[in-house]
């Protein structure tokens, strides 16, 4: 059996990811190996990011980790709020005041478009590995549905007439970025399985 932690304590994630790897993998999270602090994330990349939070698992628990970041990097607002989407709108800003924010910003703005990127690392014996999602879309001028987190109810992907937010989870799993980066994840781990 190899035993692999994933980086979270979020139970969505764990079940999604544990749901779709191959035989022989030990799913952990965090609070298994008996880590309860909050990962470190200081980088200025979403990269940066996962790297810093798988490598510190690695480091102080000396178990087989990955860990994940995303950002939505809006083009006419240079990328932004990238690596910083979790606290746009301030340090102790939740979902809705973020998504007003990124609104705010893009009044008047012809150029909705933006893109979800996940980068996942992962420490696997003495490697490192990078796996990238990736889904282009564009900003909505107001929230739109009540499923999801985060910027979904003003995100529409390419190719479809909904934000992320009217979707079914598993119909968002299937083209989001997260689901993109996870999948790449999982076929590598087949591979060597
Ligand atoms: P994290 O790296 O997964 O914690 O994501 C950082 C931030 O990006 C979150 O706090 C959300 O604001 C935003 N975000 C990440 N994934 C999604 C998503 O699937 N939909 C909408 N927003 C997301």
């Amino acid at each position: 059996m190899i035993t692999l932690c994933i980086a979270t304590n979020n139970e969505h994630k764990l079940k999604e990811v544990k749901a779709m790897l191959p035989d022989g993998y030990k799913l952990l999270s965090l609070k298994d190996i008996g880590c309860d602090i909050e990962l470190p994330e200081e980088q200025t990349t979403i990269r940066g990011n996962a790297q810093q939070k798988a490598s510190y698992v690695k480091v102080h628990f000396g178990v087989d980790c990955f860990a994940d970041d995303t950002g939505l990097e809006v083009e006419a607002l240079n990328g932004a709020p990238g690596v910083y989407s979790a606290r746009y709108a301030g340090p102790e800003a939740d979902d809705q005041e973020n998504c007003k924010k990124l609104i705010q910003e893009l009044t008047g703005e012809e150029n909705r478009k933006a893109r979800f990127r996940t980068v996942i690392c992962l420490f696997r014996e003495n490697e490192v590995h990078y796996f990238e999602g990736i889904v282009d879309g564009t900003i909505t001028e107001e929230g739109i549905g009540v499923q999801g987190f985060g910027y979904d109810p003003i995100f529409i992907p390419d190719g479809y007439n909904q934000t992320f937010a009217q979707m079914s989870e598993q119909q968002k799993n299937q083209i989001s970025h997260r689901g993109r980066a996870v999948r790449k994840l999982v076929d590598f781990l087949h591979q060597g399985a």
